[in-house]
């Protein structure tokens, strides 16, 4: 469910005009409706409140301060994955003891950055990691709460680039290894085994993989505790799916059964780190057609925004519904959506039936609120576009349009030249 609906044909975030945001805010905007957002925090949270958990949403998938702080105010934690996503989650008062840092490539300044702000635990995801995170603990006189971030090798079925628990991909450590990786682990004197971690993929469809995983994940903690190792979380990860075209995710009471049944009789804490299914539906990326090109094989209708603003289309060949601002025109053509970027792979949309828009009318690219904005880069010398929040029936810049000068900001010119 989201708050982004037509009355008289005219598009809504709430209670405000999508096209009246468009003329003071300028095109392109990334726009997020707090109803949305907030509404998805709370129906996954109750779709998982049979279990002890918390709630780690994941950063990277919206980083917005105002967004990170909504969420902090709902009592959610925070899954990171840089010093940078560390900082954001302070800045907004995210308690450090709901913080868990995943990734596989931590650096050591970072991890020291972490150790300082007593986050709850790292997940860790290679033998070498472990013992930098020793290492760093070690010098810093404390000790640093862990889980193994384990493998299952589990087909989530959804896109090569966003799965994430097979043996081939770069994640975690396989299941036959988990166990002398823990052994490991507890030999290490600045090391606390806290927990058990996995995260199988994104933009995942069915309960299935996710069952098999944490029924992997139940037998490991067994094995663990049968050898003394006392597991007090088992962190499940993300990656529950969302509609972005004709997709039928399961609902997340879906997932909180499938929880329950997997995992629901084991005495820990439960961590989710869920991101698209909260944000996803609750962003759209709103933008302005400059010219249509018709042509013998194709017609191409060239808007503002471009790869450079939303690359999902140019890295996974993501699918986004893309709908008129105002719905004006009754006349239809086929066309593929491109941006005004000089490479082939800018597009929004191919082949896509869509009203005979002119120069001028807004489109609005749909279920743009996770891994969009965080993904968007200055390619081509572009200024980021501004993110907005609706709340009722008002509207909030939470992140500016950046300028020529911030393009700039950063870069010097030697003496010699
Ligand atoms: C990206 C990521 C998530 C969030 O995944 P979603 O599919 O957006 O729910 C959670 N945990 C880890 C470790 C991740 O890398």
């Amino acid at each position: 469910m989201h708050h982004f609906f037509y009355h008289d044909g005219h598009m809504f975030c709430e209670e405000v005009l999508v096209s009246s945001i468009a003329e003071s805010v300028g095109t392109p905007f990334y726009l997020y409706s707090h109803a949305t957002l907030k509404h998805h925090f709370i129906t996954f949270n109750k779709a998982v409140s049979d279990v002890p958990h918390l709630i780690c949403f994941s950063a990277k998938s919206n980083s917005n301060l105002a967004i990170l702080k909504l969420f902090a105010s709902l009592g959610s934690g925070l899954d990171i994955v840089s010093g940078g996503e560390l900082y954001r989650g302070l800045k907004v008062g995210i308690p450090p003891h709901k913080i868990v840092y995943s990734g596989v490539g931590k650096r050591e300044d970072e991890i020291e950055f972490a150790l300082k702000s007593s986050i709850l635990m790292f997940n860790i995801e290679s033998f070498q990691e472990l013992e930098a995170v020793n290492r760093c603990a070690k010098r810093l006189k404390t000790r640093a709460q862990i889980a193994l971030r384990v493998n299952p090798d589990i087909d989530p079925r959804t896109h090569p680039y966003i799965s994430t628990g097979l043996k081939k991909n770069k994640f975690g450590i396989c299941m036959n290894e988990a166990k002398e990786a823990y052994q490991a682990a507890r030999r290490l004197s600045h090391i606390k085994i806290i927990g058990v971690d996995c995260h199988i993929g994104s933009q995942v469809l069915d309960v299935e993989p996710f069952m098999d995983a944490f029924k992997r994940l139940k037998r490991l903690i067994e094995d663990l505790q049968s050898t003394g190792i006392e597991i007090r979380y088992l962190d499940l990860g993300g990656g529950l799916g969302i509609t972005y075209d004709h997709e039928l995710p399961p609902h997340p009471n879906e997932y909180g059964k499938a929880i329950l049944k997997t995992v629901g009789d084991i005495p820990v804490t439960l961590i989710f780190e869920p991101g698209r299914v909260i944000v996803g539906n609750a962003g759209i990326l709103v933008t302005r057609v400059l010219y249509v090109k018709i042509g013998e094989k194709k017609n191409f209708i060239i808007v503002d925004a471009g790869m450079n603003d939303l690359i999902r289309p140019a890295l996974y060949d993501a699918y986004h519904a893309i709908n008129p601002v105002k719905k004006d025109k009754d006349a239809t053509f086929i066309a593929d959506v491109v941006g005004p970027i000089c490479e082939s792979s800018d597009f929004l949309a191919k082949d896509r039936r869509l009203p005979r828009v002119e120069p001028g009318d807004l489109l609005a690219v749909m279920s743009a609120g996770a891994y969009s904005f965080t993904m968007a880069s200055n390619y081509n010398s572009r200024p980021r576009v501004p993110e907005v929040m609706v709340k009722k029936d008002q509207f909030y810049v939470i992140r500016k349009r950046e300028d020529y000068e911030d393009l700039i900001a950063g870069e010097s010119i030697p003496e010699f030249l």
